[in-house]
């Protein structure tokens, strides 16, 4: 039985026993079916957010749902005291096709995080170099633990939680003269995203990662990817890192790699993931075997000669809807930026609402901090599917302007 009031009902309980940091929009989503997804109430929504940028091969896959039914029947958990295959097979596949010559496995991209800063700092404690030092970039965002919010150069994340972790300094992103004021004898490590995600779709000049490897070379120290939300396929490429001409030490994976089941990965070389070594990190669930069912029938799907080739043909024709809607729209929406099926849009005054509108037109999006709509559809979302979408969009910015349109604009 859904009905509105079951709906209301529902959001109510939530506010009433949930934690006041979840606040979710004022719908109860139910169930999905690839770029389509359906709430409680029968009402269907094209989906260009695929959950945070995390269900890539879109909601209710066959192949990662018959993985995860399979995987749960034989064996759910077994902690990282018992080897299993699921976790072995995903390292393998992830090694194959990238730098990396092991992996860590952890259950969020935050814990990602964490493995990859305490390996950095663990490794020059190994070697006797008082390298303990890591340097991020404003606008980051890197996770809600306390080591990854300092890591986070956004005050706004890290407002009232001081002191915080020792050991971090934050320079302009895009800037490597910045950063090469900033990173010496005491720097472990840089940790950048590729491209700054949560930060509003900011894609660095071409040659900036390169020069930021080269400078960490120079200097000693590692270099860091998040690549949480720009792996896996986002970007039209398995990693981001891979259209850079450029090696990183480690990269951090996460949400797209179980397609929703929670799973994060630290990939690094065999030298570097030296410093961990039996006793010095660990996690219960990390390698869990359903998580690495469905990681690995994602990596099946990625790794078919086809589908990345058909991510980037898609991803230019996503570009060129939303710039129409830009262009159109001129008045409220502005530059687009991004990578791949990644892409936001600058809005010209606070478009926190518009999320409400694009909602109740059927198009799931989101607005980061009022001024970029961000887009992260699932990597499978059809031609039609997507310009139906656009056409509610248009719709929905219309009506968002007409409504919300502050004085003077
Ligand atoms: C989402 C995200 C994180 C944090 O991942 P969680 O799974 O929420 O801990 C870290 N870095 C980047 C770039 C992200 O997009």
């Amino acid at each position: 039985m859904s009905t509105l009031a079951s709906t209301a009902d529902i959001l109510a309980r939530g506010r009433k026993r949930l934690l006041h940091c979840i606040n979710p929009q004022p719908v109860v989503l139910d169930h999905g079916d690839g770029a389509l997804v359906w709430d409680v109430d029968g009402n269907r929504y094209i989906d260009l957010l695929g959950g945070l940028a995390v269900t890539g091969l879109g909601h209710a896959h066959p192949r990662v749902v018959e993985a995860i039914e399979k995987q749960a029947r034989k064996l759910i958990h077994a902690s990282n005291l018992y080897a299993t295959t699921p976790a072995i097979e995903l390292a393998e596949k992830l090694c194959a096709n990238s730098f990396a010559e092991r992996v860590f496995f952890a259950n969020s991209g935050a814990e990602a995080n964490e493995a990859a800063l305490k390996a950095a700092r663990k490794y020059f404690h190994d070697r006797g170099e008082g390298r303990f030092e890591f340097v991020t970039a404003h606008n980051s965002f890197h996770g809600r633990t306390f080591a990854t919010v300092t890591a986070t150069g956004q005050e706004k994340y890290r407002a009232g939680f001081e002191p915080l972790v020792p050991g971090f300094r934050y320079v302009p992103f895009n800037d490597i003269e910045a950063l090469a004021r900033h990173v010496g004898p005491r720097t472990a490590a840089v940790l950048l995203e590729p491209i700054q995600g949560e930060g509003g779709l900011i894609v660095p000049s071409p040659g900036y990662l390169k020069q930021v490897r080269q400078l960490t070379r120079e200097v000693g120290c590692l270099l860091i990817l998040d690549e949480i939300q720009s792996g896996i396929g986002r970007t039209g490429t398995l990693f981001a890192y891979q259209q850079e001409d450029m090696v990183p030490d480690i990269i951090t994976i996460a949400k797209g790699l179980g397609n929703g089941v929670p799973i994060g990965a630290m990939l690094t070389t065999e030298d570097i993931s030296k410093a961990l070594q039996p006793g010095t990190h660990a996690s219960t669930f990390g390698g869990n075997p359903v998580a690495c069912a469905a990681g690995n029938a994602v990596m099946d799907v990625l790794l078919e000669p086809s589908f990345l080739p058909g991510v980037r043909d898609r991803a230019g024709l996503l570009r060129r809807h939303l710039e129409d809607l830009a262009k159109k729209h001129a008045a409220f929406m502005g530059e687009v930026r991004g990578r791949g099926m990644w892409l936001g849009v600058e809005l010209k005054w606070d478009g926190a609402k518009l999320v409400n509108y694009a909602r109740e037109h059927g198009v799931l999006v989101n607005i980061i901090h009022g001024h970029v709509m961000r887009l992260a559809p699932p990597l499978v979302v059809g031609e039609d599917l997507m310009k139906e979408a656009f056409e509610k969009l248009d719709k929905a910015v219309a009506a968002f302007i007409e409504k919300e349109k502050p004085a003077g604009k």
